[in-house]
């Protein structure tokens, strides 16, 4: 029985023992473990079913797709011509573009932070788009990139498309693009159609646009590696 016990003892001393080695030495995978196996939240399982039941919202998380397309034209009373702030902390690739106010206060706030952190030359190259205007690069385009007309979150006035001067074949080799997917979440934009998303979104993966859904809601979607019908779909 002694020797039982003394045994036991043993085990529990080398399994402690080899537990408070592996802390002290990785405490940096013991802590990303330990935050992975608490997160609450796991993606929720959603289809392009039209019968999938998601929580619409309204406002600044109003999903826009082709499941659930703006039946009337909209034109938000708060557009603001970026080209008439001459302050601005990015730069234009035409002169008619507008944004939502908190759109528009959001991108400021957003490229003048990249500034200070070296990152500068964004460009913004699309933002509201009238329902006649969608229509026209709807027939105009065969890049699969462009939604029909009301199926085009451009109709609501909280999206923008960047780019940026550069040699690189593709936006998303650039560091305006890498500063974006580290920081955009901070300013409440999120990258609206992600890699990996495709099934999900039923869009190709586009790096140069970014919808505005506050603060709030781009915290949430950032932090569990979701897409904004993801977010639609959580209870
Ligand atoms: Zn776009």
């Amino acid at each position: 029985m002694k020797r039982i016990l003394s045994m036991i003892c043993i085990c529990l001393i080398l399994a402690l023992g080899g537990a408070a080695a592996v802390y002290s030495f990785a405490p940096g995978i013991y802590a990303r473990i330990g935050r992975k196996l608490s997160r609450p939240t796991p993606a929720p399982e959603i289809t392009l079913d039209p019968a999938f039941c998601y929580v619409q919202s309204e406002g600044l998380t109003l999903l826009v797709s082709k499941q659930f397309p703006l039946e009337e034209p909209c034109r938000p009373d708060d557009l603001v011509n970026l080209y008439e702030h001459k302050e601005r902390s990015f730069e234009l690739a035409r002169a008619d573009i507008e944004l939502r106010q908190p759109a528009f206060e959001a991108a400021q706030e957003m490229f003048s932070a990249a500034k200070e952190d070296g990152v500068t030359g964004f460009i913004i190259n699309s933002g509201y788009r009238t329902r006649e205007r969608q229509e026209e690069l709807y027939t105009q385009s065969d890049t699969g990139y462009v939604n029909a007309p009301g199926e085009s979150e451009h109709e609501l006035g909280l999206t923008f498309d960047v780019t940026t001067m550069t040699d690189k074949p593709a936006f998303d080799q650039t560091e305006q693009c890498a500063w974006l997917f580290a920081h955009a979440h901070e300013y409440g934009f999120i990258l609206r159609y992600p890699q990996g998303k495709e099934a999900i979104t039923g869009v190709p993966y586009e790096s140069w646009h970014y919808r505005f859904v506050g603060k709030e809601a781009a915290k949430v979607i950032h932090e569990n590696g979701w897409c904004l019908e993801e977010y639609a779909a959580a209870p």
